[in-house]
């Protein structure tokens, strides 16, 4: 079989499993994962893998996200809405979860810009190129800091997510969130029991409440893990 068709196959499967299942909650991120080529954020030697839904190793230790979190996460933060969307990640990684977001707000015509945090500078870069590449030069920033004390410079933000397990939600993200806002971050040890949380902000009170297990990478940081 053509390589090509090979992908295109397997990532059609992929995708209709994942809304079989129900991760894929709305056509717009049913859309977005068709429209974002999961191969180009990989690296050359992993791209024949890229519609198996596992974790892939980008290098330094870090990885890109299965397909079904990615998914979970785009249809929980609900990025379709009637205005502009201010959208905070925090672990860039690869780049493609944020593509993705950012094709959510485009396709849906919501409108916004994601703004993503890495805290290593190699990867940013990387993430940066690759995100060029692929069309979201202007749709997504691409920021070197540690994430767990969020970006004050364009706070607040509608969506955050965090795409690494922190001990705690860190409080700067939590008043970072604006009103009606809703975050996703996954919390618990360092390497063992991790559990997604999703925090919701009205009347400027926090309400968490947990979504499911997971396993992430651990948020390095001043308000994360250390090293
Ligand atoms: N969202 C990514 C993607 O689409 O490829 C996957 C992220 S990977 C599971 C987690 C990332 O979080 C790693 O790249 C890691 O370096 C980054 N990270 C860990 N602690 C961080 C921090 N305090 N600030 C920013 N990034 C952090």
């Amino acid at each position: 079989m053509n390589v090509a068709m090979d992908i295109k196959e397997r990532k059609k499967q992929l995708l209709d499993r994942l809304e079989k299942s129900g991760y894929i909650a709305t056509r717009f991120v049913r859309q977005a994962m068709e429209n974002v080529p999961r191969e180009d954020f990989l690296p050359e030697e992993l791209r024949s893998s890229a519609y198996e839904d596992r974790p892939l190793s980008i290098g330094l230790g870090q990885t890109i996200s299965a397909p079904h979190m990615n998914a979970m996460m785009c249809s929980g933060l609900k990025l379709e809405g009637a205005t502009p969307l201010k959208v905070l990640e925090i672990g860039t990684g690869s780049g493609y979860h944020a593509a993705l977001c950012a094709e959510v707000l485009k396709l849906s015509g919501t409108g916004g810009h994601v703004y993503t945090i890495e805290r290593i500078e190699v990867l940013a870069q990387e993430a940066k190129d690759k995100l060029e590449k692929a069309g979201y030069k202007d749709l997504v920033t691409v920021i070197v800091s540690d994430g767990t004390l969020g970006h004050p410079a364009e706070a607040p933000y509608d969506r955050i997510l965090v795409t690494a397990a922190a001990p705690r939600v860190p409080r700067a993200l939590v008043n970072q969130l604006a009103e009606g806002g809703i975050m996703l971050i996954p919390v618990g040890e360092k390497s063992g029991h991790q559990t997604l949380c999703e925090v919701s902000k009205s009347g400027g009170k926090a309400a968490q409440k947990d979504v499911c297990g997971v396993v992430f990478v651990p948020l390095i940081g001043e308000d994360g893990f250390s090293k």
